[in-house]
């Protein structure tokens, strides 16, 4: 039998810098990941598959969950996955949901770390600044823009974070001409517009082929390995040393525990049969949800609610992006031929964000904000038509009705979209568990996600969709609406295993370590106390380089220290 000094669980980008650097520095590395070995060869832009099929992603009548909400009268209502199709997986395939991002990349700015000092408690809400700083991360996110591929430019504005190196190590990719109607259009607001910085490849590099501009970016994979995503910009060199192996399509559903150590792994192999494997290290990194019923359903007599839940604390404190969209339209009729001209450019990305109000003043207090990104509709015919099914007023649309409305959207006007980011609150209303009366295919407890929306989520998304509507407005779209909610984007979704140096109110330490047990580790976006006011997936890999230096550290008998935060 082969031996590992390291078995992670997941492939994602929450496993991959694990795998990449350890199988590097010499280790024995298996990842086992529960979907396929997709390539680039893969990756057709097949519309009916991605929006009707969900291929990326399980069958919900085999692999689901059962979702909590609170009705006004404070009563739960519950439904499983299967009955709703509300789908909280991501992408399960080698890489992860990284290859179906759409790679805007942020980092987290120095306030993220320390929310509860700089804005005191929320009431309702658990607030806590992070055990580590910005100056601690700051090195992670460079490697990141470096291995995993980074492209943007650096320019001056009020919350641009402090960076070793002067600037991305990619220029941008290429822009549609109405970058320069948003620059313009922020110039006469006085607000700072900034080239969105890219978890994608202008050229060929690498090792990776550039970007060819297919414009079907998020929820697609990429033919070219231009996205930065987990497998192509990190498993793959890992596999290359020879001391990487990936197994698909096996799927963990218990790791053997004893006081302090975990002993092994329990999977089903792709022909559903029982199978373990022992290593010196652990990593979890199957993503937030999943990572914390996996260590739900490794509970046993030293750990009898779970690995990591002595203090209660797993699964709490689950977090999404809050936030939501907007859009406006631009209507041919009313611009001249330059302009419509300019606006047909189909492939160029928009890449544009405002990060104007990452911290403002309202009534006299400093509000944490957060970031807005600008893009197109997704081309995606299907999803295009989809938002044309309905009037005005609410009414479903069919016939020449239908036709007229569809032929206008698709040949006599444009949508411009944005997207805004802000912190969803930590609260103990929001968690993961897991639901012993309802089992997957292979017989193991689903995952139990209870959601809530802190009002402030709201509040403060609404504030910023109205500054992002202003400049639609400025740049002459009509039409403009946006819809912030409490409802939760699953494909960003962190918590449930926080990290932090009392051991009392968190699962794991600062190293992400499990608390309490010296060869386990979680490196998905699981370890986030709050989400800070970006999209997740740049601080997941970047936490996951920490990570594996921290466990080499351990492996060669040091440990690193984090006792000292150091103020940014
Ligand atoms: C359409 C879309 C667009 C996005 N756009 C952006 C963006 O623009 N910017 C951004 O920052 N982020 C974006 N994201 C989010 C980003 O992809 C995720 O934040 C990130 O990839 C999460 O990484 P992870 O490692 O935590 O989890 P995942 O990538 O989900 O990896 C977990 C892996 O573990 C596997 N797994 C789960 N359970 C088990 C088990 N029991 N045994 C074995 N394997 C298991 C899963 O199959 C999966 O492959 C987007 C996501 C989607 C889906
Ligand atoms: S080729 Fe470019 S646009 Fe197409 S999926 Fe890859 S990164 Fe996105």
């Amino acid at each position: 039998m082969k031996q590992y000094d390291i078995c992670i669980v997941g492939s994602g980008a929450g496993a991959s810098p694990v795998a990449y650097e350890l199988s590097r520095a010499g280790y024995r590395v298996l990842v086992l990941e529960k979907g396929p070995y997709l390539t680039e060869k893969d990756f057709t832009k097949d519309e009916i598959a991605v929006s009707r099929r969900s291929i990326y992603t399980p069958r919900l009548r085999e692999e689901q969950h059962v979702v909590e909400t609170y009705d006004s009268d404070g009563s739960i209502d519950r439904v499983t996955a299967a009955e709703s199709g509300w789908n909280f997986w991501n992408g399960s395939m080698v890489g992860g949901s990284s290859n179906l991002m759409s790679g805007y990349f942020h980092r987290m700015k120095p306030v993220d770390f320390r929310l509860r000092s700089a804005f005191g408690p929320v009431a309702g809400a658990n607030v806590v600044d992070w055990p580590i700083s910005y100056d601690d991360m700051e090195p992670y996110f460079t490697k990141v823009e470096q291995l995993v591929g980074v492209s943007g430019r650096v320019v001056e504005h009020p919350f641009q974070e402090r960076r070793s190196t002067k600037d991305f190590p990619f220029p941008p990719t290429w822009e549609q001409p109405i970058s320069g109607w948003f620059d313009t259009a922020c110039e006469t607001l006085g607000y700072h517009s900034i080239p969105t910085p890219r978890a994608v490849l202008p050229f060929d590099a690498l090792g990776r082929s550039g970007c060819s501009y297919s414009n079907f970016c998020g929820s697609y994979g990429c033919a070219t390995g231009a996205k930065g995503n987990a497998r192509a910009a990190l498993l793959e060199k890992a596999k290359a040393t020879g001391r990487c192996d990936i197994l698909p399509n096996v799927f963990v559903y218990r790791l053997d525990a004893d006081r302090q150590h975990v002993t092994a792994a329990h999977y089903f192999d792709a022909d559903g049969r029982p199978r373990t494997v022992t290593a010196g290290t652990f990593v979890v990194a199957a993503q937030a949800i999943e990572s914390v019923r996996l260590l739900f359903n490794s509970r046993n007599d030293f750990h009898p609610d779970g690995l990591g839940n002595a203090n209660g604390q797993l699964g709490k404190n689950l977090i999404f992006s809050a936030g939501g969209s907007g859009q406006g339209r631009f209507e041919f009729a009313r611009l001249n031929e330059r302009q419509r001209f300019e606006l047909m450019t189909r492939g160029a990305f928009v890449n544009r964000s405002l990060q104007e109000w990452y911290v403002y003043h309202q009534n006299g207090r400093a509000v944490k904000g957060g970031t807005i990104d600008f893009l197109f509709e997704h081309a995606n015919p299907v999803s295009r038509a989809l938002r044309e099914l309905y009037d005005d007023d609410g009414n479903l649309l069919w016939g020449r009705k239908l036709q007229a409305r569809l032929e206008h959207a698709f040949t006599a006007s444009r949508i411009f979209a944005f997207e805004v980011f802000n912190d969803w609150m930590p609260t103990d209303k929001c968690f993961v568990s897991v639901d012993e009366s309802v089992k997957d295919k292979w017989g193991v407890p689903v995952g139990k996600i209870r959601l809530y929306g802190h009002p402030q989520d709201i509040e403060v998304g609404n504030y910023l969709a109205e500054k992002a509507e202003s400049v639609l407005r400025q740049m002459g779209a009509v039409e403009i609406e946006s819809d912030i909610s409490s409802a939760p984007p699953p494909n960003l979704v962190a918590g449930g295993c926080r990290f932090g140096t009392d051991p009392e109110h968190s699962v794991l330490d600062p190293n992400c370590k499990m608390h309490g047990i010296d060869n386990l580790y979680v490196s998905d976006a699981s370890f986030m106390p709050t989400g800070g006011s970006v999209p997740y997936t740049w601080t997941i890999y970047a936490n996951a380089f920490r990570v594996a230096d921290a466990i080499m550290a351990a492996l060669k008998g040091r440990e690193t220290g984090y006792n000292n935060v150091k103020d940014s």
